[in-house]
């Protein structure tokens, strides 16, 4: 794009794509073209119905910054600021985890199994809640639910209430600032139906291992800075006495968690585990009925 003369969402594909290749950016041509449809607010259908229009100085100002942030491997959900979760859209920003196609395993299932209660209120408490992924489109879909969103962190809960706002589903959450980890009591009256949780469940160890791309989320939304299983052995203690019987938890795991996870588990007086495999074969969700 450093030719001045390539101005036309067409040939602003064909460089793109050409370039983000070049510089090994996965799905090079898809990454141009919801850079151009951010920026011209638009569809991807309509780049190439309007394949000959130019964009002016200002876009090609954005387009130049958008790709500049992309080829240093920032990912290009933030360079948006949006994401789609279940075709809810979310804002996103550096201070939450981007919500991921395995998490929406985990909230279909949840609204699967809720489709069976025949509950007054289905009562869930989200731990972690980030962008507010799981909570939201748990309020959205399940009719008669009743969420309770804890985080550690403010920004990521304003985050997370702008975004309950924008899907219309703010008068269904309550949003909490809570320490997990540090917590014996909850602060909430309630007892629930499902307890689900995404935590940072990577070990330290592995944390130092990734992507690069994985270096722009929180370190917190990741790992435990432990072995990996902080967070399950905590919720799974702390749940007996807040959880309803017969009451689900369900977490999204690693790839390698299944078994130990299942194991503390049934340490804790839940029964009927199951685990389910994510797209790519690997036991990405873990569920127990409390006793
Ligand atoms: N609940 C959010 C998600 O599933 C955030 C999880 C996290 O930060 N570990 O994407």
């Amino acid at each position: 794009m450093g030719n001045e003369k390539i101005n036309k969402i067409i040939d602003l594909i064909k460089w793109g794509e050409s370039f983000f290749k070049e510089k090994n950016i996965p799905e090079p041509r898809l990454n141009i073209e919801l850079m151009l449809c951010n920026i011209l607010n638009c569809k991807r259908i309509n780049l190439y119905l309007d394949y000959d229009k130019p964009l002016n100085k200002e876009e090609l100002t954005i387009l130049r910054n958008f790709v500049k942030r992309r080829i240093q491997h920032e990912p290009l959900q933030y360079i948006l600021g949006e994401t789609e979760f279940l075709g809810l859209k979310l804002k996103v920003n550096s201070s939450v985890l981007i919500p991921r196609p395995e998490t929406e395993l985990l909230v279909e299932e949840i609204i699967n199994i809720s489709k069976k209660y025949n509950e007054h209120e289905i009562n869930i408490l989200d731990i972690g809640t980030g962008s507010g992924n799981i909570a939201i489109s748990l309020a959205k879909f399940i009719n008669n639910s009743k969420i309770y969103s804890i985080d550690i962190n403010e920004d990521t809960l304003n985050l997370a209430k702008e975004n309950a706002e924008a899907n219309f589903v703010l008068d269904k959450i309550i949003f909490q600032k809570l320490d997990i980890l540090q917590t014996e009591e909850f602060p909430f009256n309630t007892k629930f139906d499902f307890i689900v949780s995404n935590p940072p469940y990577i070990s330290i160890d592995e944390y130092k291992l990734l992507e690069p791309e994985l270096k722009y989320e929180p370190i917190t939304a990741l790992t435990d800075f432990n072995d990996g299983f902080s967070f399950f052995r905590k919720i799974l203690d702390i749940s007996k006495k807040i959880l309803k019987k017969d009451g689900i938890v369900a977490f999204e795991i690693s790839y390698n968690q299944a078994e130990i996870i299942k194991n503390m588990f049934l340490e804790n007086d839940y029964y009927d585990i199951r685990v389910i495999k994510d797209y790519s074969n690997i036991e990405r969700i873990i569920m127990g009925k409390l006793k």
